[in-house]
């Protein structure tokens, strides 16, 4: 297949000059490029073309040598042998240099620094665990700094613009020549930016931002827990003259709260019981977050046993199934009892005491009984 024109693969004129070619490349490499392409083999073919025409017509040596042979010249063997040759081989160095420095204008990654993009924010917010279950709309004050209104975040005076820098005419790099090298260094008169503020305005002396504190309105989905954080995009600190904001990172805090504790999804309580209640068993309510429900407690419940209630937990944000209450029964030993409440337990305790006892206690039974052979075991 005939090899397209360099200068029409480019549409460019025989007498376009570097600068003109460069203009074209960057278009059609943006066009083409396959990053903006993906899976698109058509483009990659028409970007891999478009890269050489550049390459070849932005290097004197080799343009000459096209407008003479055509395409020839670079054909294997065809033009290989003649004066060529061995300025080709040692070229490619140069061609990747060209090249990224196009590539660094057009995709960001080059040597031109932009305006400082503003920083990331943090604002810790405080919930209750309700809030943090159910989710809630919070407005906050942060201080932040926000672009200029007077110059519309470019920093220069109204009525005037950022001027291009004269010192580097925009690319924001200076060449110095270092005797055989040149070398590529930001450019001391705009700082890399490329451009320079002649009358900077008189709101924010030129930065293009001003520190102002906003009022902002924050979604906090249901299921959040202490450490998450939410982030709003483009809501922090404003970029200089014009580059993009920051983003705001609300950190979730949740407080202490006065009957649950929660651990992923699920949520723990403890609920006392006296201990006639725990012996003999009864109904007491326990609460939730959604009020209060009715807890069978069995006969003989000891001390620490957890009852689960299923679905009276907390659904994560991040999804699955809504946990489980977990209710800690504690038995509480009563205090300021009366007199009849005393003689009740005396009589209690002597019966329990008696010979029946250890069937009443064996938990204290078998600790008596281990106590007894340790002591058993040391005589020995
Ligand atoms: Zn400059
Ligand atoms: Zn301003």
């Amino acid at each position: 297949m005939a090899k397209s024109d360099y200068y029409e693969i480019l549409g460019v004129s025989k007498s376009a000059d570097e600068r003109e070619i460069k203009k074209a490349y960057k278009r059609l490499a943006m066009k083409f490029h396959p990053d903006r392409n993906p899976g698109n083999a058509e483009a990659e073919e028409k970007f891999k073309e478009v890269k050489e025409a550049y390459e070849i017509l932005t290097d004197e040596q080799k343009r000459a040598a096209y407008d003479q042979y055509g395409h020839a010249a670079f054909e294997q063997g065809g033009m290989g042998g003649g004066g060529f040759g061995g300025g080709f081989g040692g070229g490619g160095a140069d061609f990747g240099d060209i090249f990224g420095d196009v590539f660094g204008d057009i995709f960001g990654g080059g040597r031109r620094q932009r305006a400082a993009r503003g920083s990331d924010l943090r604002y810790t917010m405080e919930l209750t665990l309700e809030e943090a279950v159910r989710g809630v709309t919070k407005e906050i004050r942060i201080p932040t700094l926000q672009e200029c209104e007077k110059c519309d975040g470019s920093g220069a005076k109204a009525g005037s613009k950022p001027q291009t820098c004269s010192t580097c005419h925009g690319a924001g790099q200076v060449q110095m020549r270092q005797g055989f090298f040149a070398v590529q260094q930001p450019c001391p008169t705009c700082h890399g930016r490329g451009t320079v503020i002649k009358d900077p305005c008189n709101a924010c002396h030129g930065h293009g931002r001003v520190e102002k504190s906003k009022t902002l309105s924050v979604k906090i989905p249901a299921g959040v827990d202490t450490g998450d954080r939410i982030r709003l995009s483009g809501e922090g600190e404003a970029g200089e003259q014009g580059a993009p904001s920051g983003d705001l990172y609300v950190q979730v805090s949740v407080k202490k709260h006065a009957i649950f504790e929660r651990e992923e999804s699920n949520l723990f309580c403890e609920v006392p019981v006296n201990f006639a209640m725990a012996a003999l068993g009864g109904e007491i309510e326990v609460p939730t977050l959604d009020g209060r429900v009715k807890l069978k407690i069995p006969a003989e419940t000891q001390t620490g046993k957890l009852f689960r209630m299923r679905g009276k937990g907390v659904k994560s944000v991040r999804g699955g199934a809504v946990g489980d209450l977990l209710c800690r029964v504690v038995v509480e030993t009563p205090v300021k009892l009366n007199e009849k409440q005393k003689q009740l337990l005396q009589e209690l305790g002597e019966s329990l005491g008696g010979p029946a006892g250890d069937a009443n206690s064996p938990r204290s039974k078998s600790f008596l009984d281990g106590v007894k052979k340790f002591f058993d075991d040391l005589t020995r």
